[in-house]
């Protein structure tokens, strides 16, 4: 596919419709968050979705686009699902429901400071973590899996695993209505059916973080965060259960894509219409997953809070729980009548206005929290949700990636890394070094630059900063 690229403004590109795209791409990036090196296919994959049957509106891209599978990690496309509206598993990617739960504590850093080296310690013994490591709870066999992919978080806190306030704080309050765990393979239920409490490798984290400066007083305070309080930031997904559900899906509908009339330009853009029968398949399968991977933070945070209150003898409370991969049926205005949309939001964010009528009450005034975790070694990000997001109210997920995990590992050293970890003031306790520089902070863009460009582009409000003391990785 050819990319023309038209600056509209110093923060924000478009790409012209050409060929087989049935809408612009809109890429909410200045220059210099481009991806424009030598090869890479980020922005041609932004024209891609942009042929994708039934999209409206525009194929966006937020200002922390990287490279991913089909659809551009960063990318969102909503499709008329009335009008032969399609749905991707690439548009959600193989971590369905990946999200970010942050966790506010009743301590300030300089309280927590002398039991830090010990909390770290009980974390790093207790939070399972890295390839295929444990979990934190074993379902019953099959039906009691079953329900963990029906009612997700709802479920963990039936069974004890954390208080009734903390769904308030979940979107969806904690569940997905339409799984349908039928649509999930044996397979998917083997690899996740061990997996549950458990925060997988590489890029997912626990990480310790301090506000560091607040941007928004009266936000800040109704999401229940002030400047020098730590929190807790978990990133972790539905680990192997999402990861075979996408696989299963994206081959199911390779296969039976032509009956339907659908050719596209690269095979990862695998989809059907959402009204069929392989469409209903996927998006039941992928709520199941949704569900799993709430119940998985769900666990993770409430862990963490045990061990707070064990050794710190502090709270934490849940701030929000939001996923960034995923696609969700949405009633929307576009060119002026109301449609059922098919929202994929794949590495972004939802991020709710103030005043609608999915928040819980006590956010309605100030809009959803938005997370964007920076990297272990830098900054990350709460934002709220703004009225009139041209982007179906989607926000950006994180700094993006600009290394590959290839080159990170070639040009990152362990000893390099210690010492400006240490430089830092952030104490890492990694399951392996090797996963930890793919994830070095160079390998990433300045997460500053992206919260920035996203404020500009009317996707999000500043609204703290927080700075890490202590990570936790895969
Ligand atoms: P993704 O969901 O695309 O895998 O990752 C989301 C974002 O998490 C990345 O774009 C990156 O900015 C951020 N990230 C990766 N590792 C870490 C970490 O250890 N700590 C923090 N705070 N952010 C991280
Ligand atoms: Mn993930
Ligand atoms: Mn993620």
């Amino acid at each position: 596919m050819d990319v023309r690229l038209i600056e509209e403004s110093p923060w924000r590109f478009r790409i012209e419709r050409t060929g087989d795209m049935r809408v612009p791409g809109t890429v909410f990036a200045p220059r210099e968050l481009l991806p424009l090196d030598a090869g890479d296919k980020s922005l041609e994959q932004v024209a891609n979705v942009a042929t994708l049957p039934g999209i409206v509106r525009a194929s966006f891209a937020m200002p922390d686009i990287h490279w991913g599978y089909g659809f551009p990690i960063g990318g969102v496309a909503a499709t008329d699902v009335d009008a032969g509206g399609v749905v991707s598993p690439g548009g959600v990617g193989f971590d369905i429901s990946c999200g970010v739960r942050l966790l506010g504590a009743t301590v300030d850093r300089r309280s927590l400071m002398p039991h830090l080296p010990e909390l770290m310690d009980r974390l790093d013994h207790l939070i399972p973590r890295g390839l295929g490591r444990g979990a934190l709870w074993r379902p019953g066999g099959r039906r009691e899996l079953h329900e963990v992919l029906r009612h997700g978080a709802r479920y963990a806190v039936e069974r004890g695993h954390g208080v009734p306030r903390d769904l308030q704080r979940c979107e969806d309050y904690g569940a997905v209505d339409d799984a349908d765990p039928t649509q999930v393979s044996e397979r998917a239920l083997e690899r996740g059916g061990a997996q549950v409490g458990s925060v997988g490798s590489a890029n997912h984290f626990l990480e310790i973080q301090v506000v560091e400066k607040v941007y928004d007083e009266s936000c800040a305070q109704a999401f229940g965060l002030h400047a020098g309080q730590v929190c807790v930031m978990i990133h972790c997904g539905s680990r192997g259960l999402g990861h075979q559900i996408c696989s299963d899906h994206v081959r199911a509908m390779g296969e039976v894509m032509h009956r339907y009339g659908i050719s596209l330009p690269d095979k990862q853009l695998a989809c059907v219409p959402v009204h069929s029968h392989e469409g209903r398949a996927y998006l039941g399968a992928m709520a199941a997953a949704a569900n799993y991977a709430r119940a998985n933070r769900q666990l993770l945070g409430d862990e963490a809070r045990r061990v707070f209150g064990e050794l710190a003898g502090a709270g934490l409370d849940l701030v929000y729980d939001v996923s960034h991969n995923v696609a969700k049926l949405e009633t929307r205005e576009v060119d002026g009548a109301r449609k059922v949309l098919c929202v994929h939001r794949k590495g972004a964010t939802r991020a709710l206005p103030p005043g609608h009528p999915d928040l819980p009450p006590d956010l309605v005034a100030v809009g959803q929290p938005v997370f964007v975790p920076g990297t272990m070694g830098t900054a990350s990000y709460v934002l709220t949700g703004v009225t009139g997001n041209e982007a179906f109210d989607s926000s950006c997920h994180g700094a993006g990636r600009v290394w590959s995990r290839h080159r990170a590992l070639r040009e990152v050293t362990t000893g390099g890394l210690r010492t400006e970890l240490a430089l830092a003031g952030v104490a890492v306790r990694p399951t392996s070094w090797r996963s930890v520089k793919e994830e070095a902070p160079e390998a990433y863009k300045d997460v500053d630059a992206v919260v920035t460009a996203t404020a500009h582009n009317n996707l999000g409000r500043l609204v703290v900063r927080l700075v890490p003391i202590g990570v936790l990785k895969g």
